[in-house]
């Protein structure tokens, strides 16, 4: 935290659809800010009421907004003020107005502190029963069905947890685009509504929940979350001897083919040397004759 009386750039999270998510953190700032930074003042003034904070200072900030007023925002911190950015609901500059006014401050050198709090990222994630020790977020996608499609392909080999934020009315066509991108099986997540009275959690394969989707419509706000990729298959003793054999049919040297195929495939080129050595041996040698082995400087 700044030091008592100097400014900073205080970025508060707000709830995400439960009024008792505020923290007692969140509301102090609100209660003392210079000047609160929000998207829209009628929904921020609706939350002040509500959380019995009456009527404080509010800066539109919105996309359109952002970058116009970080020079007034700069200029106010540098001052000395308190600025409090808050969006409509949860972190700010999370797929929200924010990262370009937080560049600013930073790059002005001010200080930033963060009230953390309710985020449908994090929340979704931690419910969904997806692996959460590596994961990626994705945002919004593409709304073109030709872009949204593309990008889907692009993450179809991804193997952390993706999460993606969705509206309604795309829910059933994304779902259909993922099933198709990662495979009808790939295990995944609609978390809808959370925190709110009709909080909702669909888990299953990616193709039920297309259909799902497209049979209910379901409505409100959803979070997607869809599992990884599994692991690339092991390579097997026998696929490292055709890919050396093939190597050195090609005409390669046995030093060329075992660095070749150990980067390729990320193996220990001394393990893949030998196997060339064995290898390169056997098709010179006549049948019957024994095997020599060296190392790979060729001394025993
Ligand atoms: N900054 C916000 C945050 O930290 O979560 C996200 C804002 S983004 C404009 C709004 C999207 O977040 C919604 O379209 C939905 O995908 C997701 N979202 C927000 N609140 C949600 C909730 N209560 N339940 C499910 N998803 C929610």
């Amino acid at each position: 935290m700044s030091p008592a009386g100097s400014g900073a750039l205080v970025l508060v999270a707000t709830p995400i659809g439960n009024l008792g998510d505020l923290s007692a953190r969140a509301t102090q700032e609100l209660s003392t800010a210079g000047i609160i930074a929000c998207e829209d003042t009628r929904r921020t003034g609706r939350l002040l009421s509500l959380a019995g904070i009456g009527r404080r200072p509010l800066l539109r900030l919105d996309d359109h907004t952002e970058t116009a007023r970080a020079a007034e925002v700069v200029a106010r911190i540098e001052r000395g003020e308190r600025v409090v950015l808050v969006s409509d609901a949860g972190m700010p500059a999370i797929s929200d107005p924010g990262e370009r006014l937080v560049h600013a401050v930073a790059a002005a050198g001010l200080a930033i502190e963060v009230v953390p709090g309710p985020s449908a990222v994090v929340t979704a994630l931690a419910g969904s029963g997806l692996p959460t020790r590596r994961f990626c977020f994705e945002g919004f996608l593409p709304r073109r069905p030709g872009e949204r499609a593309a990008r889907l392909a692009a993450l179809a080999d991804e193997p952390r947890t993706m999460v993606f934020y969705e509206s309604p009315h795309r829910l059933a066509a994304t779902l259909t685009d993922l099933a198709a991108a990662f495979g009808a099986d790939r295990p995944v997540v609609v978390a809808r509504e959370l925190t709110k009275l009709h909080e909702q959690w669909w888990r299953g394969p990616a193709a039920a929940a297309a259909a799902w989707a497209t049979e209910e419509s379901p409505r409100g706000e959803l979070v997607i979350v869809a599992e990884g990729a599994p692991p690339a298959p092991q390579l097997t003793a026998a696929d490292l001897e055709v890919a050396v054999a093939a190597g050195l049919a090609r005409g390669g040297s046995v030093k060329e083919v075992a660095a070749e195929v150990a980067a390729a495939n990320g193996v220990s080129r001394r393990e893949v040397y030998a196997l060339a050595v064995r290898l390169a041996g056997a098709a010179r040698r006549p049948a019957g004759a024994p095997v020599e082995v060296s190392g790979e400087d060729g001394h025993r």
